[in-house]
């Protein structure tokens, strides 16, 4: 299989009729090593013959079992290390038998004269006999995808490309790094939808994950040490639209879903634990004490109350006590740390719970397409931030 996400993995997809299906199987039939081997590799930087001589099946058992794990905790150092691994070893397998229509992206070969002789001779080079033939062919546009799709896919200025009648034509190199954006892109995709099927995926994945989170933290183990470990201050700039709504103060019929249910779930999650993967988890196995909720995520809440029409904790002084109960302490207006764990710890709610619930809280922009849940989005920016930063340094 030379692209998990491209027409012959959907067609053996398609023989468990839905993915639920398939990831309950995957138990039964693939050790979790094996799974832990696609990415384990990338420590000695050798990739294993056998994984990339899997039959297509285990090939996709073992992929996409690391997906199922990721489920438990999207956007963090597993999915990184996951989609590096699993890059190269694909990119592996597309060197050694390329197979334009298996690959999961809108590309088609360009028509032999579709490209004006003159252009051709500039730009593949054609009447310099003294480069070597494998040259030219790097150089040959032999490739084409249409620009709607290349500006979805690329993040390079249009100029980087040769563009005529709506298409941009594409040489070898620059397809393969298009499809490497197009495979990323499946992936938090795929990860996105298993998180929301978390709660159902049997024990396998949470103990895959657990292993794989091991793993990840020994490769990333610098970076976590200049960081200092994974709660950070929270990023108001990067919250998605319906919790900077919230912020904003909503009226009366919104005001206790938008304060109580989604903004103290979502900033309390955010802050002390962005990367649970228990949805039992207490707020005492997060933090050692209040001060963080005390000082810095309940000051927040309570303004956006107050920005309510009208202020929601004037009208109604008991809401905070509804406040401390969805954060796990009880109704309870005097909470100590030891009390976590007295009532559930409300996860913020899924997007479509808030559609039903609150449709005015929902305006949806251009990144709500890649995710099923506040706290994703949340994540999923923090770390497309990480990654510009590490590019800059
Ligand atoms: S799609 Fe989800 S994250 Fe985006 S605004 Fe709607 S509820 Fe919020």
């Amino acid at each position: 299989m030379i692209d998990p996400f491209g027409k012959k993995a959907k067609e053996t997809l398609a023989e468990f009729e839905s993915m639920n299906n398939f990831l309950r199987l995957i138990p039964n039939y693939l050790d979790i090593e094996v799974a832990l081997d696609r990415v384990r590799w990338v420590k000695e930087g050798k990739i294993p013959e056998y994984i990339l001589n899997l039959d297509d099946l285990r090939d996709l058992m073992s992929f996409y079992a690391l997906l199922g794990a990721l489920a438990f905790s999207p956007y963090g150092i597993e999915m990184e290390l996951v989609k590096k691994a699993n890059l190269e070893i694909y990119r592996r397998k597309i060197s050694q038998s390329f197979d334009l229509d298996n690959l999961a992206i809108p590309i088609v070969l360009a028509g032999k004269d579709e490209i004006p002789k003159g252009d051709a001779v500039i730009l593949e080079k054609r009447l310099e006999d003294a480069l070597p033939e494998e040259e030219k062919e790097e150089l040959r546009l032999k490739y084409k995808i249409h620009l709607k799709n290349l500006l979805s896919l690329s993040s390079k200025e249009l100029s980087e490309y040769y563009i005529r009648g709506g298409y941009a034509y594409l040489t070898k190199g620059q397809l393969k790094e298009l499809w490497e954006s197009a495979f990323e892109r499946n992936l938090e995709r795929a990860v996105n939808l298993f998180y929301e099927l978390r709660e159902e995926l049997p024990s396998y994945y949470l103990e895959l994950y657990n292993r794989l989170s091991e793993i990840a933290r020994e490769h990333f183990k610098e970076r976590l040490e200049r960081i200092g470990g994974e709660a950070q201050p929270l990023r108001f700039e990067l919250f998605p639209p319906c919790v900077r709504i919230a912020l904003s103060g909503v009226g009366s019929g919104l005001r206790n879903y938008a304060i109580t249910v989604l903004l103290t779930s979502f900033l309390s999650y955010a802050r002390i634990c962005p990367n649970s993967q228990r949805r039992d988890v207490r707020v005492k196995d997060c933090i050692k004490d209040m001060s963080i909720i005390e000082k810095e995520i309940l000051p927040i809440i309570i303004e956006a109350g107050n920005r309510c029409n009208p202020p929601l904790f004037e009208d109604q002084p008991n809401e905070i006590k509804n406040i401390w109960y969805h954060l796990g302490f009880g109704f309870t207006m005097t909470p100590t740390l030891e009390d976590s764990g007295s009532s559930t710890w409300y996860f913020p709610p899924n997007c479509s719970k808030i559609r039903a619930n609150a449709p005015e809280l929902c305006k949806p922009d251009k990144d709500c397409r890649y995710i099923k849940n506040p706290l994703t989005y949340y994540l999923r920016k923090l770390y497309i931030e990480s990654k510009k930063a590490e590019g800059k340094e």
